[in-house]
């Protein structure tokens, strides 16, 4: 009898020097054994159709999934090795297959510029700013409408940081999180999305990199989920060693409180649910 990996000891959402990550999967792989857990994958970030600094290159995309058949081979004994990527709603998509997709909105293009959630504080004023007028409402309206096209061009096995807009957030530095205005943006969105894909991630690394108190997406997000019948998986969004499963338990215990009892979890057979 086979024994199926646990939720809390999986990552599929990690990063490495192919694109922003700091170590490289070889180090990413050591690192979640270490942590012992059962199942990592690196999800590079697609390259978005032209040069930027936190994504990988076309030639880089090749070389990373090289890479990755390498490391699932070696380390076979020892770990379970995905090779993943993490597709913009905005980027084209890559040549070649990957083991699953992770479905991605991280930034609002306007007037052939893109104004990111998740770069800067700094960008994010200044972007909004100058294209919404400082109107951080219309901002993210703008930003949920281009979360909502998630599955309309490529099919995701599940959604990314659903609300990564509220990363700068803090508590509510730009827009109140229960102002109606974007309580209905966020929803609207989930709702489209939910037409097509079912799974979403709970991603402890905006806890990690900017001490967000909650994971994405927030528990009103989560429970809408659960509401509608979607599904979850765990993940830390890792961009180094210390991160890996980053608050796993404390996560894993928000999802059972909002009615949760499965994760997903990756093997070689395609995703299954496990009890949480
Ligand atoms: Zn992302
Ligand atoms: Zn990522």
């Amino acid at each position: 009898m086979t024994t199926l990996p646990a939720p809390l000891r999986s990552n599929l959402h990690a990063h490495s020097t192919f694109d922003d990550g700091s170590l490289t999967p070889q180090e990413m792989v050591r690192a979640a054994i270490k942590a012992r857990f059962d199942v990592i994958g690196i999800s590079g970030h697609v390259y978005m159709g032209h040069p930027t600094e936190w994504c990988m290159t076309p030639v880089g995309t090749f070389q990373f999934m090289e890479e990755m058949a390498r490391l699932k081979d070696k380390y076979a004994d020892c770990i379970a090795v995905y090779c993943g990527i993490e597709q913009d709603v905005l980027a084209p998509l890559p040549e070649g297959t990957f083991d699953y997709i992770i479905g991605a909105c991280h930034a609002v293009e306007k007037e052939g510029a893109l104004v990111y959630a998740d770069a800067s504080a700094e960008g994010l004023k200044e972007g909004v700013t100058r294209f919404f007028g400082g109107d951080y409402y219309a901002f993210v309206r703008a930003y949920y409408e281009s979360v909502a096209t998630i599955g309309r061009t490529f099919t995701p096995d599940f959604v990314a940081h659903f609300d990564l807009v509220t990363k700068y957030n803090g508590e509510g530095l730009f827009f109140d999180e229960e102002d109606p205005r974007y309580r209905a943006a966020a929803l609207d969105a989930l709702a489209a999305v939910m037409e097509r894909v079912q799974v979403f991630e709970i991603n402890t690394g905006g806890m990690y990199r900017v001490g967000r108190k909650v994971p994405y997406p927030a528990p009103f997000i989560l429970r809408e989920i659960r509401a509608r019948g979607g599904e979850i998986l765990l993940t830390s969004d890792s961009h180094d060693a210390a991160s890996m499963g980053y608050r796993y338990d404390d996560t894993a215990e928000l999802a059972r409180s909002v009615g949760f009892r499965y994760a997903k979890v990756l093997t070689p057979k395609g995703f299954v649910s496990a009890p949480l």
